[in-house]
């Protein structure tokens, strides 16, 4: 049992004995011998079942409804009806957005890559040509979006990420006076891995701030703009208008998928940009392939109908995921909420829970929860380079596991926060 009071408030004699009460709970786990691995924030089984039909499509059909042959080449821009559907619930014009292939994060490194060979919209040479480039990674952010930028030769820079976003301050520091400085990662919605809502002011200021670097980009992955857990999505997110508003509309780079609507491995992805963006994007998109895989945009098309088919198919998703977050985060309060050694986000939406533990300590309760059975993502791997300032962050992705072993699975990594917390506190008094 965790004793009613935070630890910190313990007596020498009172957190030995709850040091020792731990150890013997944790010597029970490890003799449990589990095999869980909750590191990655994929969809269950249950929820790719949603898409079933998607398989059986597009059943002897392969003309979209403006009579496009699918099984052909051409359309680099994707298919009309997709577009619009998608156009309708991102909020932007389906004229400014194209339908690709499976990976919203391959585009993300295309539109990257692209700018490190061909001078950018508005810049006044390849981003490659500066080798001391930057991006900027609000942290703890996507681990997959560090990466993008770590391998491409940009150096790392955090931004601290605020109760409602990033904070605008200190990237207004970091923009206005270095031309090095050439984008920046967000996850409008649902942050990953806190679940932010990032507001409306905040996306706004980021869209006006003063750069440097004229060619400065905000990438906006909308991964999970679509994802409400608990209510309705937000609306009213038109980022591209927004950008346009404030005078600078080439800074935006939207991106989203269906990774996380129907399958992670074969959905469709979209990019939405400025005209000029897209064209210049387009260009280099038309010399890398004769178009995408329409047959999987079709099959999209005669999947949903419509945006309110979009709409409704997530609503399937809640059915299954708010259950799962509801327990997170009813074991995270019954097990850590009184001896006050942890914080964590109670996320809206979106795919995962951000675990603060005490600080110092996630590294040794990732390796304890490794020693009994339980994978958990790594410490540090929400930060730049992995490397967490604070030594507390622990991205926890609940979606993927069945209900049983992901309460053995918060239950496991609960009693690893609490022993390496006790641990810690023990020492400190010991010297
Ligand atoms: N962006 C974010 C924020 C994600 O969390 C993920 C998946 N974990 C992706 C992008 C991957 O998207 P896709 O499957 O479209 O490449």
């Amino acid at each position: 049992m965790t004793p009613a009071l935070p630890y910190t408030s313990l007596s020498p004699a009172e957190l030995a004995a709850e040091l020792a009460s731990l150890r013997s709970q944790y010597a029970e786990l490890v003799a449990k011998d589990l095999s869980i691995d909750i590191t990655r924030g994929v969809p269950s089984t249950a929820q790719l079942d949603l898409s079933a039909d998607l398989l059986t499509l597009p059943a002897g059909e392969y003309r979209d409804g403006d009579g496009v042959d699918c099984r052909n080449y051409g359309g680099v821009l994707g298919l009309r009806e997709l577009r619009e559907i998608f156009a309708e619930l991102l909020e932007v014009p389906s004229a400014n957005l194209v339908a690709g292939n499976n990976s919203s994060l391959e585009l993300m490194h295309n539109l990257i890559v692209e700018s490190l060979l061909h001078t950018p919209v508005d810049g006044a040479a390849p981003w490659a040509a500066d080798p001391n480039r930057k991006f900027l990674c609000p942290a703890p952010g996507y681990d997959r979006h560090f990466a993008v930028t770590a391998d491409l030769g940009f150096e790392l820079v955090p931004v601290r990420m605020l109760a409602d976003g990033p904070d605008v301050d200190q990237v207004a520091e970091l923009i206005a006076e270095d031309p090095s400085v050439k984008g920046m990662w967000l996850v409008p919605t649902y942050s990953n891995p806190t679940g932010t809502i990032i507001s409306e002011q905040t996306i706004r200021k980021l869209l006006a701030l003063p750069a440097a670097a004229p060619d400065f980009r905000l990438v906006l992955d909308n991964a999970y703009a679509l994802h409400p857990i608990v209510g309705d999505s937000p609306v009213g997110r038109p980022f591209l208008a927004w950008a346009e508003e404030a005078g600078l509309p080439n800074r935006p780079l939207v991106f989203a998928s269906t990774s996380k609507i129907t399958l992670a491995g074969s959905g469709v992805s979209f990019f939405a940009a400025s005209k000029a963006n897209l064209d210049w994007h387009l260009a280099r998109a038309g010399k890398r392939s004769i178009g995408p895989d329409k047959l999987n945009q079709l099959r999209h098309v005669l999947f949903f109908r419509d945006a309110a088919g979009v709409r409704a198919h997530m609503r399937r998703h809640k059915e299954l995921l708010a259950p799962k977050f509801a327990l997170v985060l009813k074991i995270l309060e019954d097990r850590l909420g009184s001896a006050k050694i942890a914080s964590w986000t109670e996320p809206q939406g979106g795919y995962f829970v951000s675990l603060d533990v005490l600080p110092g300590t996630a590294r040794e309760v990732v390796r304890l929860a490794k020693e009994a059975g339980v994978a958990l993502t790594p410490a540090g791997a929400t930060f730049p380079h992995g490397a967490d300032p604070q030594d507390a962050n622990i991205r926890i992705a609940p979606t993927f596991l069945p209900e049983s072993k992901l309460a053995d699975a918060i239950e496991a990594t609960s009693t690893c926060a609490l022993l390496a917390a006790a641990e810690k506190l023990a020492e400190g008094n010991a010297g």
